[in-house]
């Protein structure tokens, strides 16, 4: 049986497995999926491992992305603009081919929430792995502008630099942003220890659509934080997750799984339904 897994350290908590078993089912792939948790400094080494006996393709997570970057034989557009790899694939021909998918799942996800981005004012929080993702997808939708902020500024401004080929994007510091923005979405980690960006309330407003990448059984600090000041639009990272999860399964499968009954069924699994 053709056999995937994602690396990732710590791994335990993916729901990786999980969302690939119900996609494999629903489009009768025959695959097995599941989880590696290599020693950070062994990565390199278990990723040849796992090829050499026969896979065919897995997923990257924290804090491999980077390092399977540098790993793969050859780079797809969006992963070389990534600077990161989540999704890898043995091609017919024998090749390591690095993709990422994160920033695709993203814009499914806001789309099939019906967020429009096209002529929007976007503003993105954070600067590191998942932004840089979301990048080249976003302005790919030509908003009318995309703001990024960050807690150490010269990533931002750095990011804005790299990206400013693709579209109108710039760097401000969170202190000088000035609204109205249709979209928020979080990139930083800050959600992860219970924090927030250092945003100000007031630009928050209804008609403002709030997106968070993380997510959890629960409404995360961001969110809870949005919805106080009036948010009613808010969505967390949950989506983004399954979307991201079946690009990656159609480049392996040439086959692209339907998310929405399986995102159901991730929520009943979390206790979120
Ligand atoms: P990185 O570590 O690469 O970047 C973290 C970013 O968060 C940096 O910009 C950092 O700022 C900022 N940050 C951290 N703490 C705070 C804080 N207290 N206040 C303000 N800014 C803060 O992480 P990733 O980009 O890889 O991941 C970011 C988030 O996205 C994580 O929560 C991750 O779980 C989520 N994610 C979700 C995915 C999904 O499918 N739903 C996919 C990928 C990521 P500074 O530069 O100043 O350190």
């Amino acid at each position: 049986m053709d056999r995937y897994l994602v690396f990732g350290h710590p791994v335990r908590h993916s729901k990786s497995p999980f969302i690939h078993t119900l996609f494999a089912r629903q489009t009768q792939q025959e695959l097995e999926y599941g989880l590696a948790e290599p020693a950070v400094d062994e990565f390199a080494q278990a990723l040849r491992t796992f090829f050499d006996q026969g896979g065919k393709g897995c997923n990257v997570t924290v804090p491999f992305k980077e390092q399977a970057f540098t790993l793969v034989d050859r780079l797809s557009p969006r992963a070389k603009r990534a600077g990161a790899v989540n999704t890898i694939k043995l091609t017919d021909d024998g090749v390591l081919l690095g993709d990422n998918t994160d920033g695709a799942g993203l814009v499914a996800d806001l789309k099939s929430h019906g967020v429009t981005l096209a002529d929007s004012r976007i503003l993105l929080l954070g600067a590191g792995g998942a932004a840089r993702g979301a990048l080249a997808p976003l302005l790919a939708e030509l908003p009318s502008e995309l703001v990024i902020a960050n807690r150490t500024h010269t990533k931002a401004q750095q990011l804005a630099a790299e990206f400013h080929d693709l579209g109108p994007v710039t760097a401000q510091i969170y202190e000088q942003l000035a609204g109205p923005f249709d979209l928020v979405i979080n990139s930083t980690s800050a959600s992860l220890q219970g924090e927030l960006p250092p945003l100000a309330p007031a630009l928050i407003h209804t008609d403002i659509a709030i997106y968070d990448m993380m997510y959890g059984a629960s409404d995360t600090a961001f969110i809870c934080w949005a919805k106080q000041h009036g948010a009613r639009q808010t969505m967390d990272g949950l989506g983004m997750l399954v979307e991201q999860a079946a690009e990656a399964f159609t480049v392996w499968r040439g086959i692209r799984p339907g998310t929405k009954q399986v995102l159901r069924e991730l929520k009943r699994n979390l206790g979120v339904i």
